[in-house]
């Protein structure tokens, strides 16, 4: 979302978006930290743009995440995520300002994909037909691997209309790195939300993903709150679709009994709770909220009142001194609780954090392995599995 805003700030300011980095004045790198091996990757990618004429900046989580990494090649100007306004020190002779630009709701439209992917993308909605089968032919076989509210499915196939309700976190994870590039955790005001919404839905969209890195904690500095919110984002009377994105367990404890009514309204179709571990001993160790057993009962009496709705989690696997027993709960919990579809990621140990000082930690190998056990798991227990090797991850998925 920020790449895009980033592309409309200099878009409204009357630069050109180019096809090819060797035809850039200036590239503009929006970097992801949230795990090595992303980092890594965008480390070689900095490394791959300094060898154009262009001048390099580069934005996003790992000019704060990766400070010493990236200092080791790169001496640039950067921009990180919670100060994104300070792009205009870069370009003083913009008029329009950052902070004048609207948050994005859309994330794909108009943004230049890499070449020759442009290309094809272009040929394809030239000629129509040939668009429309290829859509058709992406959306039966999404179709024919996962269920029609999985995530995967609705991300790839459906027009989603975007809405990020606040920014930052009020956790403390004690493995996240997220927290120190996004600044403090702020929200969106209430009627600007039910705004966005409203433009959405006159604009024609129906699916709806409502995100946040903590949506939880929304309104705790604006007095409101996530069931204020949704309570609002739920009443008018069309016919969409809310997706909510990020809601980690403390705030479903905290909120349940006020989400239901909100939820019986049958807008809400999928809720992302992340609950990355079914170990207590683990689930302390990374300042988590740690009640399994309560956990387990509230998301199993969301899926026996609502069957309908999806349920989405994230999972870590090889957090430092876990183990087998502990990963075997993890999966016992996923199972039980009854959640639909989910991403698993391995541990990245990150430098700074409470986790990178546990010991032992696991070497690359052994959660690679645990990795590897976890997906058998999944597939002996009904699940659809893809590995996304950019981000050494699977997803998993087993319908509603
Ligand atoms: S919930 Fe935890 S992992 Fe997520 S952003 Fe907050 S501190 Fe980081």
């Amino acid at each position: 979302m920020d790449t895009k805003k980033i592309y409309n700030y200099l878009s409204k300011n009357n630069s050109t978006l180019v096809n090819k980095p060797d035809e850039a004045d200036i590239i503009i790198f929006v970097t992801c930290a949230a795990v090595n091996q992303v980092s890594d990757s965008s480390l070689d990618q900095i490394k791959k743009f300094q060898r154009y004429d262009a001048e390099l900046i580069v934005a996003g989580c790992l000019p704060e995440v990766e400070k010493e990494s990236l200092s080791k090649i790169f001496n640039g100007k950067t921009i990180s995520t919670k100060n994104l306004d300070e792009i205009d020190i870069l370009f003083p002779e913009n008029k329009i300002k950052f902070k004048n630009i609207e948050d994005v709701n859309l994330l794909y439209d108009n943004i230049n994909l890499n070449f020759p992917e442009s290309i094809f993308k272009k040929t394809l909605e030239e000629v129509r037909i040939i668009n429309k089968s290829y859509l058709f032919l992406k959306t039966h076989i999404l179709r024919n691997l996962f269920d029609e509210r999985s995530f995967v499915y609705l991300a790839y196939t459906k027009n989603q209309f975007h809405i990020r309700v606040s920014w930052g976190c009020k956790g403390n994870c004690s493995y996240c790195t997220i927290k120190k590039s996004t600044g403090p955790m702020h929200s969106k005001p209430l009627n600007q939300c039910i705004d966005e919404l409203k433009k959405g839905l006159r604009n024609g969209y129906t699916h709806f993903v409502i995100t946040a890195e903590d949506i939880g904690s929304y309104g705790l500095d604006n007095n409101s709150s996530l069931p204020e919110l949704l309570d609002k984002m739920t009443e008018i009377e069309r016919n969409y679709k809310l997706y909510i994105r990020g809601l980690n367990p403390r705030w479903l404890i905290k909120y349940h009994g006020k989400l239901k009514p909100i939820l019986e309204r049958g807008k809400i179709i999928a809720l992302e709770i992340p609950f990355q571990s079914g170990s207590c001993r683990i689930l302390r160790l990374m300042h988590r909220y740690s009640d399994v057993e309560k956990l387990k009962e509230t998301v199993k009496e969301i899926k026996k009142s609502f069957p309908e709705i999806s349920l989405i989690t994230h999972i870590i696997v090889g957090f430092p001194t876990e183990t087998k027993n502990e990963l075997n709960q993890t999966l016992f919990l996923l199972k039980g609780a009854g959640f639909n579809s989910g991403q698993i990621f391995p541990y990245s140990k990150k430098t700074g954090t409470d986790a990178a000082l546990i010991k032992p930690q696991f070497s690359k190998k052994e959660i690679l392995q645990s990795m590897k056990y976890t997906r058998c798991i999944l597939v002996n227990n009904k699940y659809k599995v893809i590995y996304i090797a950019k981000i050494n991850s699977f997803l998993f998925d087993k319908g509603i």
